[in-house]
Formats: C-alpha cells, sequence, structure tokens
C-alpha cells in the first residue's frame, strides 16, 4: 500500500512555488452577531439562541447566528404568507422582474465581498468562489427576472399560478448559489420564501438580506432562519408552508419525502449523487485529465454531482493514471483566500471525519491508495487529493457518496460494460464521458440514467440548464424553463 506517492514528484521539483497571494479581507465587514431575517429586517430569535459558524480553515470563529426554533419558524412563515397574500402574488410579473433585476445587479456590484465571505464560511477557494459561485448566482438572478414576465411563454395555453410560500432547505456546498437557486424561480413566479441555509454556512445567506434590504424588495417576500436539522424539520412540517425544496442528503430527504407524505405540500428533493465519469480509448487524454480534476479535487470534492467514479477504458487505464497521480502532485492546497490555491478546507471536521472513515473502509476492502504529498496547514480541516485504485463496483467506496477530494478508479473493456457499470447505483443525478466520437457520446448519454451528462467537459454549469436526478439523486428540476414548473400550479 501506497499513502504518499512520489514516484519522482518531490514538491519541490514538481510544484512551482509562487508568493502568498491572499485576497483582502477588509472588502467584507462582518457583523460579531446575525438574527433571523423576518418581514425584512432582523430580529432576534425567541428563545435568544445563538450558535458559532467557523472558518474551516483556520478554526476561528467567523460570527455568532441566530438558532431558529417552531415558534420563530412559525414567525417567518406567517410573514411570508402575509407578503405573499398581500403584495407578492398580486404584482404584475413585470414588476416581479425588476426586484429580481436589481437583485442581480447589487450582487455584480459586492461580488467580491460576496466572494471572500463564501470562501471564508466554506472554506472553498477564492478562485472557485470568485470566478464559479458568484457569476453563476448572479446569471441565475438575471435569467429568472427574464422569465417572470413572459410565464405565459413557458407553459404555452395555460396560466400558471404560483403555490404560495415555499419552504426551502439548502447545504453547505454552494451556499449561495443554491439560495439563488431556489429563491430566483420562486420570486419570478410569484411565491414567497423562507429559506432555511446549512448550519456550517449560514453567512451568504445572511449577506443576501441586506442585498433585499437594498433593493427594497417588500418585506416577507424572502425570510431566511438559520438553524439546525431540526429547524429545517419544523419548516417542512409547518402547515402553512405550500412547497418544500430541499438539495441535500438522500437521508434527509427520504425522511422529508416521509414528512411531507399525504399532506398537500409539493415537493422537489435534489439529492446525493455518485456520479460516472467515463473516459474511452479514443478521448483526448490530456484534457480529460484536466476534466477529471475539476470534476473531483478542485471543489474539494464537494459537489453532489462530482465525478467520483472514474470509468476508464482498460487499455488506457494505466497512462490515465499515471498521468493523474502526476497531475494531483501539482494541485496546491491552501489558504482558500489565496489566487493560486486549488483546493481548499474540508467545510467542517465531521465532513472530514466521514471521508476518512470512508476511505478506510475502502483500503480494508481492498483499494490501493495513492495521495499527493503535499504540506497541509496545522489548523483547519484539509484533505489530500487522493486517488483509489483496484476498485470495483461492490467496494463501499464506489458506491457511497464519500463528499470530498477522492477519486474511486474502475475499468471497463466495453462502450456496454461502460454503461452497465455506470447504472449500477442507487443514485443518478449526473455523469461525464470523453471520446473523440460523437456516436458513442450520445450512445452513452442516451443509455444513462443521469439527470446531467457532461461529453468531454465536466461541472459546467448555466442558468438556461436543467438540473436534477434520477433514482435516489432525487426529482424535480432547477434552472431553465424546466426550473418554474415545480413553483406553478394551473
Ligand atoms: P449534508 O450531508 O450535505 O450536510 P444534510 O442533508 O444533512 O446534508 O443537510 C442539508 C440541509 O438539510 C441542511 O440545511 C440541514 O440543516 C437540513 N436538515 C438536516 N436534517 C433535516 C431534517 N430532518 N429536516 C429538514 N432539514 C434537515
Amino acid at each position: 500500500m501506497q499513502r504518499n506517492g512520489h514516484e519522482g514528484h518531490s514538491k519541490h521539483t514538481s510544484r512551482w512555488e509562487y508568493a502568498p497571494s491572499p485576497e483582502p479581507r477588509d472588502v467584507l465587514k462582518l457583523q460579531p452577531r446575525y438574527g433571523l431575517f423576518i418581514n425584512g429586517e432582523f430580529v432576534e430569535p425567541h428563545i435568544g439562541r445563538y450558535f458559532t459558524t467557523l472558518n474551516p480553515a483556520t478554526e476561528e470563529v467567523l460570527a455568532e447566528v441566530a438558532y431558529a426554533d417552531a415558534e420563530d419558524v412559525d414567525r417567518a412563515v406567517r410573514a411570508a404568507r402575509r407578503a405573499y397574500e398581500t403584495i407578492w402574488s398580486r404584482l404584475p410579473g413585470k414588476e416581479r422582474a425588476k426586484y429580481l433585476f436589481r437583485i442581480a445587479r447589487i450582487l455584480q456590484e459586492r461580488s467580491r465581498e460576496f466572494a471572500v465571505l463564501e470562501s471564508l464560511d466554506n472554506g472553498k477557494p477564492i478562485r472557485e468562489s470568485r470566478d464559479v459561485d458568484l457569476p453563476l448566482t448572479i446569471a441565475h438572478f438575471f435569467y429568472y427576472a427574464g422569465w417572470a414576465d413572459k410565464l405565459e411563454y413557458a407553459f404555452p395555453g395555460r396560466t400558471p399560478r404560483p403555490l404560495g410560500v415555499a419552504g426551502q432547505i439548502i447545504p453547505w456546498n454552494f451556499p449561495l448559489l443554491m439560495a439563488a437557486w431556489k429563491i430566483a424561480p420562486a420570486l419570478a413566479t410569484g411565491n414567497t420564501v423562507v429559506l432555511k441555509p446549512a448550519e456550517t454556512t449560514p453567512l451568504t445567506a445572511l449577506l443576501l438580506c441586506e442585498v433585499f434590504q437594498q433593493a427594497d424588495l417588500p418585506p416577507g417576500v424572502v425570510n431566511i432562519i438559520t438553524g439546525d436539522g431540526q429547524t429545517g424539520a419544523w419548516l417542512v412540517q409547518h402547515p402553512d408552508v405550500d412547497k418544500i425544496a430541499f438539495t441535500g442528503s438522500t437521508e434527509v430527504g427520504k425522511l422529508i419525502q416521509k414528512a411531507v407524505a399525504g399532506t398537500r405540500k409539493r415537493l422537489t428533493l435534489e439529492l446525493g449523487g455518485k456520479a460516472a465519469h467515463v473516459i474511452f480509448e479514443d478521448a483526448a487524454i490530456d484534457q480529460a485529465i484536466e476534466g477529471i480534476v475539476n470534476g473531483i479535487y478542485f471543489n474539494q470534492g464537494h459537489v453532489c454531482c462530482a465525478g467520483s467514479r472514474l470509468l476508464v477504458q482498460e487499455s488506457i487505464a494505466e497512462l490515465v493514471i499515471r498521468k493523474l497521480k502526476r497531475r494531483i502532485q501539482l494541485l496546491r492546497i491552501g489558504d482558500p483566500l489565496d489566487k493560486n490555491t486549488d483546493i481548499g478546507a474540508i467545510n467542517s471536521l465531521q465532513q472530514l471525519r466521514k471521508i476518512e472513515r470512508l476511505v478506510e473502509i475502502g483500503i480494508q476492502e481492498g483499494a490501493e491508495i495513492y495521495q499527493s504529498d503535499c504540506a497541509l496547514p496545522n489548523r483547519g480541516y484539509w484533505y489530500r487529493p487522493t486517488i483509489l485504485t483496484k476498485v470495483s463496483m461492490a467496494h463501499t467506496v464506489a458506491r457511497e457518496e464519500i463528499f470530498g477530494p477522492v477519486l474511486s478508479v474502475l475499468t471497463f473493456r466495453t462502450p456496454d460494460e461502460a454503461v452497465q457499470i455506470a447504472n449500477n447505483i442507487r443514485y443518478g443525478l449526473s455523469a461525464g464521458v470523453w471520446t473523440n466520437k460523437g456516436s458513442k457520446y450520445l450512445e452513452f448519454a442516451a443509455r444513462v440514467k443521469a439527470g446531467v451528462v457532461w461529453c468531454n467537459t465536466y461541472n459546467k454549469f448555466d442558468p438556461a440548464s436543467p438540473f436534477g436526478g434520477y433514482k435516489e439523486s432525487g426529482f424535480g428540476r432547477e434552472g431553465g424553463v424546466h426550473g418554474l414548473a415545480p413553483y406553478v400550479a394551473f
């Protein structure tokens, strides 16, 4: 078993050392303590309980955040109901659009501040928060602003009506972007919102509340309540919520589905994934290597659509694994605020322990481990980029979502076998395929049970393109015209 990779790649010869280049933190004015955002203003939680949110790269406390209990959830839902009935559902689409455009434009102006805060609270590199999360968040608000006054074209011949109050629960991997995915289509279609961010990454959603205030969004149209899973459960159970939209683990998704069964609440779930990333022997190998790295390492593997199962055609497996090993030695782990950083911190200690546990299970079950030998910071939660080879579909690491920078490599011989392995899983969120032949990727895309299939690229998003899963990855789509449907009735 080889834990650390050497093979001639000492970090001094292979990784070019740059001088540190951290993004300044002073663009941001963090409050020491945040209340709940209900009815257009920050209010104290009614039992006065607060919890802390940490910077996972340093373990420093960033701020205290209010804990919403059942009564606070009720206050937020009542504010959303009132705003729905008195203002938002009555506004013409073109008026709703103005607010969404305004939110998008303010976010553009303040994007540096949001990017820094996202990297501080989540641990992701500034390069990702600045170049991916923020541009996509903004694009999402612009995109749905464009639909708000054109809903009759989205649903020709029918008259869509809003549902009412949407309860939205999001995870920690793309905190602001997931808030945008949830809030923008809900508002465009005339619904009001109560949103609960994840307990480890509440800060960008709370900063977004300032943007709502700046945009003069009417009070109660969006309410943000912070708390833990129990807060989420209270929101799901609240009798006056008309729709639940959830992104998170399959385990919690199942609990939510049980909780809303038999009620009139509408539900969309975007859950776990274990994407097959398939490399055929005729692929452009070097580009594919970059796609693999982008798919699993650049975001610490903190993506439900991460390309975490690499399926390589047997004839090129050795070459691909050799190139990948060399490539991961060049990845820079460290300060998320440094512009040169490729891989940031793992979001929480709990998540780090989960990754470590699953990799240990992988080794016990016979996988071979190879890790970058890069130096890790002394404080904070870190995990080296890792490749597990000699993995088969019976292995836990090929079946369970790890949600870390860990790639499990499997091989196949024929296109049929690639499809079979790709589909032999309880998830069906995303997949990737690299080949020179259009016919091959079209056939693969048609046969693989995944909501998104990337061909000769990976992890590319656009607000016009729907995203969502099959099987235990959930149901319903977000993005595109499809993303409007879960928020309307006829
Ligand atoms: P992850 O594994 O990505 O942390 P979770 O599914 O545990 O995902 O959490 C995603 C979101 O769901 C978080 O905001 C969390 O607080 C919330 N949550 C956790 N448990 C429940 C529950 N039983 N009901 C509603 N929301 C929950």
